[in-house]
C-alpha cells in the first residue's frame, strides 16, 4: 500500500493547524521548572499534564517516588525528595498495548537563570521546549488523532511520564521495567537529533563514584602521620582514566574531583564521580571488574579506605530484530507522509534503553525536532509539531487497524 488510508488520513487532517494550540501548551509546560531535584516544580508539571491528558483517559495517577540517595562532597549519603511518576491508562484490557513514555524533569535547576521561553521566527527557545516538553504535546496530539480514529477500539496505551530520567531515572527504574514486560511496543518522546533523524542503536551508561577516606595531620608538624586522601585519590584517577582505549565501545569519563580543604592540613577525605559508557552487555562485567581491581588496590594502602558506589543505570540498547522491524513500520509511515529522516545509532541513551532491556521494542526519540538540549541555547522547531505528531498518530493508527505488523517481543532473561 503506498498511500495513507482515507479515514487515517481524514485523522491526519485534523491535526494541521493545531501548531498554535500545541506551542501554547509546550511554552506553559516548559515556563514551569522541573529541575530534577525541584519535586514540587516536576509535580507542577504532572498536574498540568494530568489535566492535558484526561479527556482521553480511563485513569489518571500519580505514583510516589522513592527519595534519591547520593554521596554528598562531604563524604556522607543524603536522600533527595523526587517528584511523582504519572501513569495515565487507555482501554488497559486490550490484546495489544502501547507504552508510551516520556519525563517530567529537565537539567535546569530551580536557581538556573534560564527559565523563559521566547519564540524566534521557527524557533521556541526555553529550557526543556525540545527535551523534552515539546515531546509530550507531540505524544498528547498524536493520542488525540488515534482516538478519533474508528480502529482505535483495538489498542490499549499506557502513558508513563517519569520525574527522574535526567539523572539516570533510578527511582522510577522499577515503574519502567514492569511496565514494558506489560506492553507490545514502546514509543517515547525524546527530542529527534537535530538533523531531524530518529535513533536506533544506543551505548548503555553508567555512573560511579570513588569515595577515598584518608588521615588528616598538621602539615608542618605531623605530615608523617597523614594519610593523604587526593594523593589516593589521584592515583585511582589516573589509573581508571587509563581504561580508555583498552576495549573497542567502552569509554570512562573521569568528570567530577572535590575533596580537601586548608592547604595546612594533609586532606582526609576525596571523592571521584565517572561516567562509563558502553556497547554491549558484556562491557557491564569488564568494567565492573576493572573498576573494582583499582578501587581495591587504593583501599588496601596503609591509612586509606577506598570504596566504589554507584552503578549500571541504562544498558546498551541493541539493533535487535524486533528494534529493527519496528523501523521498518515507522519509515513506512515516513515515507507516506512524504517525510525525510534517517535512522543514527548515537552514544546519548534515556529510558529507551532500559525499556530495551525489559525485552520491550522501542523508539525513543519521537518528539520534536530541536537542537541544543541541555544547554541555555535549547531551542525546538516550531514546524516539527504538525508533523512528528502525524507520524505517531499513523503509527497507532496502522497497529490499530493491522495494517503495520506488531514487532515480535524480545526474549531476555
Ligand atoms: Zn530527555
Amino acid at each position: 500500500m503506498n498511500s495513507v488510508r482515507n479515514d487515517h488520513q481524514r485523522a491526519l487532517d485534523s491535526l494541521t493547524g493545531k501548531t498554535a494550540d500545541m506551542q501554547a501548551l509546550t511554552t506553559r509546560l516548559a515556563t514551569i521548572n522541573s529541575g530534577s531535584f525541584n519535586a514540587d516544580g516536576v509535580g507542577r508539571v504532572a498536574d498540568a499534564l494530568a489535566d492535558a491528558f484526561r479527556p482521553l483517559a480511563d485513569s489518571v495517577d500519580m505514583l510516589e517516588t522513592p527519595p534519591l540517595r547520593q554521596l554528598a562532597d562531604d563524604g556522607s549519603f543524603v536522600e533527595r525528595p523526587m517528584g511523582p511518576t504519572l501513569i495515565i491508562r487507555k482501554r488497559p484490557h486490550a490484546a495489544r498495548r502501547v507504552l508510551l513514555g516520556g519525563h517530567l524533569d529537565t537539567v535546569f535547576p530551580e536557581q538556573s537563570d534560564f527559565q523563559t521561553v521566547e519564540q524566534q521566527d521557527d524557533r521556541l527557545h526555553g529550557p526543556g521546549v525540545a527535551d523534552l516538553k515539546g515531546g509530550l504535546v507531540v505524544m498528547q496530539h498524536a493520542l488525540m488523532t488515534l482516538e478519533q480514529s474508528a480502529d482505535a477500539e483495538s489498542l490499549g496505551w499506557t502513558v508513563v511520564l517519569n520525574p527522574d530520567e535526567e539523572i539516570g531515572s533510578m527511582g522510577s527504574a522499577p515503574v519502567l521495567e514492569r511496565e514494558a514486560r506489560q506492553h507490545d511496543l514502546g514509543m517515547i518522546y525524546e527530542p529527534s537529533l537535530p538533523n531531524g533523524s530518529l535513533v536506533a542503536a544506543r551505548k548503555g551508561s553508567g555512573n560511579f563514584q570513588v569515595l577515598v577516606r584518608g588521615r588528616a595531620a598538621h602539615a608542618g608538624r605531623e605530615h608523617h602521620l597523614g594519610r593523604n586522601a587526593i594523593r589516593a585519590l589521584a592515583d585511582a584517577t589516573v589509573a581508571i582514566d587509563s581504561l580508555n582505549g583498552q576495549r573497542q565501545g567502552v569509554t570512562v569519563n573521569v568528570g567530577q574531583v572535590t575533596g580537601g580543604g586548608p592547604v595546612n592540613i594533609v586532606p582526609d577525605l576525596a571523592i571521584l564521580r565517572l561516567n562509563v559508557r558502553l556497547q554491549l552487555p558484556d562491557d557491564q562485567d569488564w568494567v565492573s571488574t576493572e573498576l573494582n581491581r583499582i578501587i581495591r588496590e587504593i583501599d588496601g594502602r596503609d591509612g586509606i579506605e577506598a570504596s566504589l558506589h554507584g552503578g549500571f543505570t541504562r544498558p546498551p540498547k541493541l539493533r535487535t530484530a524486533a528494534l529493527e522491524s519496528l523501523i521498518g513500520s515507522i519509515s513506512e509511515c515516513r515515507d507516506l507522509l512524504g517525510m525525510d529522516f534517517a535512522w543514527e545509532d548515537t552514544g546519548g541513551c534515556c529510558d529507551g534503553n532500559n525499556l530495551a532491556a525489559a525485552g520491550l521494542p522501542n523508539v525513543d526519540n519521537l518528539g520534536v525536532v530541536g537542537s541544543h538540549i541541555h544547554s541555555h541555547r535549547e531551542f525546538m522547531q516550531i514546524s516539527s509539531f504538525v508533523p512528528r505528531a502525524q507520524l505517531s498518530a499513523l503509527l497507532l493508527m496502522r497497529l490499530a487497524s493491522g495494517d503495520t505488523p506488531w514487532p515480535i517481543k524480545d526474549t531476555r532473561p
